[in-house]
């Protein structure tokens, strides 16, 4: 990515610009460009960096005919972010996330078509994955603080795993209502809502004609389009290093996500506490250091990071390999890197012969 497509793009524009609007106005801006500028629209890359929402960082970046409304589209992009956090932050009290784990167990609660749509989303992917993708985790995970360093113990884990399980939530399709089974469970949307709020960004953007574009937040991508004729490169990084990327994906028109056991932890006695939280234990998931996936909506891609991160790597990658419209990349705790069918390296004798 970055400035040769940028310069490359620009030199393209120019000899439009030459073409369609004639000679005179092009020796007018060679001469005066000044005077010019400011009614031309001038098409670019225009990229916004916002650190807050969610959380976490979010990342827009597209190609825009005109500049003012390239940065239009960014903050509809945000603004609709900062929207989906508002509804779905267990973090704010007032969320109706939040509502919803102050009184489900008390008895039906309507919610709106949205958080209905995305907990039965949510339902889905834990059915399809055996519980390994569970929203309910968050019924163990509020007890860990990863800044403060912070764990439950083995009695707290005992006392409140009860209430990790996806069938203790039950939705109402007919009143668009969520209930609790049971006290004691809460949920948290921490592992599918920046992938859906990442599609609700796109679909903001393809809504006002962008076709080239990358929204990303945190850990969940979408593209819109390629590079003019080249694709998008994405690097996956070395779970030990921050700087370092083991694998570049070149991807295009697609959404991608990857976890990491990197992202919040801390260490206890060469032991990594994170937030990716096996739901049969209610402790840190440790088959993997990080899973990448990708797939044609970041609702489903941070859904099935969690669930691979969860099965573990080989359990994970053939589950993956069930699914024809999804690949995963996972690394296992010792190094060794696993594809899906998809996008396994060809066999190394190969090429040597
Ligand atoms: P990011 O927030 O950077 O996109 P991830 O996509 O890896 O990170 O999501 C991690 C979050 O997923 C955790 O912080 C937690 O909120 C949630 N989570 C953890 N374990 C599970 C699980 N087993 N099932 C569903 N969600 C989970
Ligand atoms: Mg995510």
């Amino acid at each position: 990515m970055g400035r040769d497509d940028t310069e490359s793009a620009r030199v393209l524009y120019h000899t439009y610009m030459k073409l369609s609007i004639g000679m005179p106005i092009t020796l007018l801006c060679l001469f005066a460009p000044g005077l010019l500028v400011p009614r031309l629209a001038a098409a670019e890359w225009v990229e916004r960096v916002e650190d807050g929402i969610m959380g976490t960082r979010i990342t827009v970046e597209l190609w825009a005919d005109d500049k003012a409304k390239g940065e239009a589209a960014i903050e509809a992009v945000l603004a609709e972010m900062r929207r989906v956090d508002e509804a779905m932050s267990t973090y704010k009290p007032t969320s109706e996330l939040s509502m919803v784990n102050a009184h489900a167990a008390q008895g039906p609660m309507k919610i709106s078509p949205e958080l209905f749509d995305l907990l039965n989303t949510a339902l889905d992917y834990s059915r399809v994955t055996d519980g390994a993708f569970d929203i309910t985790y968050a019924s163990v995970g509020y007890l860990y603080d990863f800044r403060k360093h912070v764990r439950p113990d083995e009695k707290e884990i005992k006392a409140a795993l009860p209430g990790v399980n996806y069938r203790h939530v039950v939705l109402d399709p007919a009143q668009h209502t969520v209930s609790f089974t049971q006290p004691g469970v809460r949920i948290d949307l921490g592992g599918i809502a920046k992938g859906h709020s990442v599609d609700r960004g796109i679909a903001l953007l393809q809504g006002r004609g962008v076709a080239h574009a990358l929204v990303t937040a945190g850990g969940d991508s979408r593209i819109i389009g390629d590079r003019f004729g080249k694709p998008w490169v994405v690097g996956v990084r070395d779970p030990d290093h921050e700087g370092k990327v083991f694998l570049r994906l070149p991807l295009t028109d697609t959404a991608f996500s990857t976890s990491g056991d990197y992202e919040r932890y801390f260490d206890e006695n060469g032991k990594r506490f994170h937030h990716i939280i096996d739901p049969k234990t209610g402790d840190s998931a440790r088959k993997c250091r990080s899973v990448t996936i990708i797939s044609g909506n970041a609702t489903r891609t941070d859904a099935l990071t969690k669930s691979v991160f969860v099965m573990g790597p080989e359990e994970g990658i053939a589950f993956i390999n069930t699914l024809p419209d999804v690949d995963a990349v996972a690394v296992a705790p010792d190094g060794k890197v696993f594809y899906s069918k998809g996008l396994a390296p060809p066999d190394e004798t190969s090429a040597a012969k």
